[in-house]
């Protein structure tokens, strides 16, 4: 008897839970526009072909180095910022499908650009752990899978790989010297990527750049070849700070936390 109650409790408050969700109103997240999930008109910088976005991350790029192509689709302000910001820390999970199929879309349109390779990995650049767990969804795998799943209905033998994880590291009183060498440490290739696949890096926002630096650095010390970067979003370089310029801990615990914070913990 009593367990019939709890199970009528249970279904009681799980049907309220849907009732809320059905009466709260919904609203565009780059806009404000109400009782649309997004609108057209901020939708459709999401759909313009990705551009060639490494010169806007000063930290990506070593003096003497090869660049590491890479591929974006908007710039992160304005709208698309919002968005970001929504699905990032506003619990906005209606977002997922929205990006995935963004980043589907234009992982279809670099195809032949990002390598001609017929093996590839996909390799999510890692969240924080505490993050994955505040949102229940892991959104660069997220991503790393949806790019994965387009290049292989192109042809490609494609594998989404989670080689990465972030260590967390204290990086404040550090020069900017140490702070870079701090992002290298931090980052750990915790699971091997098979040498013949290429490697394309899979991240939602990139800012300076280290944190694409440093994966890259792991995964060549590794014996493999990364051949190119894709994200959703890259922050222009007109709006980095000197202080976004100089630190890994920007990239590590701004770009990926700067809306965690904001979103509250
Ligand atoms: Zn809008």
């Amino acid at each position: 008897m009593n367990r019939l109650l709890t199970t009528a409790a249970g279904l009681a408050i799980a049907g309220t839970r849907e009732l809320a969700r059905l009466v709260v109103p919904v609203c565009c997240p780059g806009c404000g526009r109400d009782d649309v999930r997004w609108c057209d008109e901020c939708e459709a910088p999401w759909w313009e072909p990705p551009y060639r976005s490494e010169e806007n991350a000063p930290r990506l790029h070593r003096l003497g180095d090869v660049p590491l192509a890479v591929w974006s689709i908007v710039d992160l302000e304005g709208s698309p910022q919002l968005m970001i910001e929504a699905w990032k820390d506003a619990h906005r999970r209606d977002l997922d499908s929205f990006f995935q199929a963004a980043m589907t879309r234009a992982a279809g349109d670099v195809a032949v650009d990002v390598t001609t390779a017929h093996r590839i990995a996909v390799v999510p650049l890692p969240a924080r752990r505490a993050s994955t767990r505040r949102r229940g969804v892991d959104l660069p795998g997220m991503l790393a899978t949806a790019c994965a799943r387009r290049w292989r209905d192109h042809g490609a033998d494609a594998v989404m790989v989670p080689a990465l994880t972030m260590r967390r590291g204290e990086s404040r009183g550090l020069s900017a010297r140490e702070r870079w060498r701090g992002a290298q440490q931090s980052m750990r290739l915790t699971r091997q990527v098979d040498p013949s696949r290429a490697v394309v890096l899979v991240d939602d926002v990139m800012t300076t750049g280290a944190t694409l630096a440093a994966a890259r650095d792991r995964l060549e010390a590794a014996g493999t070849v990364v051949c190119a970067g894709l994200t959703l979003a890259t922050a222009p370089m007109r709006s980095k700070s000197p202080a976004v310029g100089i630190g890994w801990e920007s990239e590590a615990d701004e770009l990926s936390d700067t809306f965690d914070r904001r979103g509250g913990d």
